[in-house]
This record gives structure tokens, sequence and C-alpha cells, in this order.
């Protein structure tokens, strides 16, 4: 029902001549995997332009390596080690005040030089905090380390630099984690069309998605690549305004 109805909106927004901007991030790449494969053949056969979270401590020429094939891939700087410093019960954080400020900012300046020198072109200048958590402190610093623009979850609020946020995110992290519900998420995906960001942010996770996630996302890019009313966009083109 909810398909049918985002269907609907779509072919409305295309007789009216308008589009939808849409972009996808999607978090936790480190290494190369079969999940990783997946999602980038995925989008290579859609000609989505992904922008990947990468976790920097551990990843590195592997990675380079295998994304050489796809040039519409960016990559932007996921925390430092993804490693949460929260105490329980509070939620998981790996940017929030838990630490002395100067060791964290070392860290999302060394998360920033490693992933540019490795990804040279394809590096922009974006943290995704892990949990999509951070601080209005550090968030404050970051202007000051190069990072021009930040990715959260949610609808757009001031902040102290550029957001470019992810709105919708296909998995269920609370209970059996798994792919949500596709009725759900149209819903969600329609509540967007009603009240427009700038930019519908999808938000994917790779290496947890089970066939529910993975049917939702192949059904999705394909409906979207082929209408007339979509238009998948690079963060950075994005990020530039
Ligand atoms: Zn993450």
């Amino acid at each position: 029902m909810f398909e049918t109805l985002w269907r609907d909106r779509l072919d409305q927004l295309a007789a009216e001549g308008r589009t939808l901007t849409l972009w996808l991030r999607d978090d936790d790449a480190v290494d190369v995997t079969p999940a990783l494969d997946r999602l980038m053949a995925l989008c290579l056969q859609h000609s989505v332009p992904p922008t990947l979270a990468v976790i920097p401590e551990k990843t590195g020429f592997p990675l380079v390596e295998y994304l050489a094939r796809f040039p519409d891939v960016e990559v932007a700087v996921h925390g430092w080690s993804h490693q949460s410093y929260s105490k329980p019960p509070a939620k998981k954080q790996e940017l929030g005040n838990d630490r002395p400020l100067p060791v964290i900012l070392n860290e999302i300046q060394a998360g920033f030089g490693k992933l540019q020198v490795l990804h040279v072109q394809r590096f922009i200048p974006m943290m995704v905090p892990p949990w999509n958590r951070i601080s209005s402190e550090i968030a404050g610093q970051l202007p000051k380390l190069g990072y021009r623009s930040l990715s959260v979850f949610g609808r757009e609020k001031s902040f102290p630099l550029p957001l470019l946020n992810t709105h919708v995110d296909i998995m269920n992290w609370h209970g059996v984690q798994g792919g949500r519900d596709a009725e759900t998420l149209y819903k969600e995906l329609i509540a967007y069309l009603d009240q427009p960001v700038e930019a519908l942010g999808i938000l994917t996770h790779h290496l947890v998605h089970d066939d529910a996630a993975w049917d939702f996302l192949e059904n999705f890019l394909r409906m979207t690549a082929e209408h007339k009313a979509c238009q998948w966009r690079r963060a950075s083109e994005l990020m530039a305004g």
C-alpha cells in the first residue's frame, strides 16, 4: 500500500516537473567483504554514487585497490576506531565528552589525514560520527581540522558546520536486528515528500544486512534509478551546494 503510494507520489512529482534529490550513506566499511561487493555491484548497476563512511583506524590499501573499479564512490570519515567510551546506560558514543578533548581531536585529525592520503580524490571532508552522535564541543572544532561537513541522522538542525544528514535508516537496531519492514520504510519516505528536506539521505550498513534489507535496497534503488522524478547525487556535489 505505502510502496504503491510512494510510486504514485513520484509520478506526481515527475508530472509537475519536480525532482527528489537522494543520496546514499553506507557506514562501517574497513575491508573488502562479500557484503561490500554486493553493495558496490548494486550501486554500480543503478548508477547510484554511494558515500562510504569508513572507520579509519584499521582500514588500508586493500579497500583503496578494490574501490579503484568504482569511480562514483566517495569516502567520508567515520570516527576513528568506532569504539564507544560512554558509560552505560548512556547511549553508545565515540565522539562524546567522555575523554579529554585533545585526545579526541588528535584522533579525528588522524582519521582525516589517513583517509585523505589513502583515498585521495574520492575522499570528502565529511565527519560521520559513529552512532550519529557527537558533542557540540567536538563538532565546533571540526572546521579547524579541515572538515567541511557533518552527517548525522534526522532532519537538519542549525549546527557549527554544514550538515548533510541521512533520514531513513533501512535497519532495525532494536530487538531482532535486520532490515526494517518495507511498508514502514515507504511510509517514512512519503513523510519526507510531505515535508521535504534538501537531499533525502538513505542510511545503510552493508555488513549487517539480512535478506529483508537487501531486498528493500535492491527494489528501492531499481525503482528510483529508473524514475524521472529521482536524482541520485554524490555527497560532494550536495556539499558544494
Ligand atoms: Zn558506524
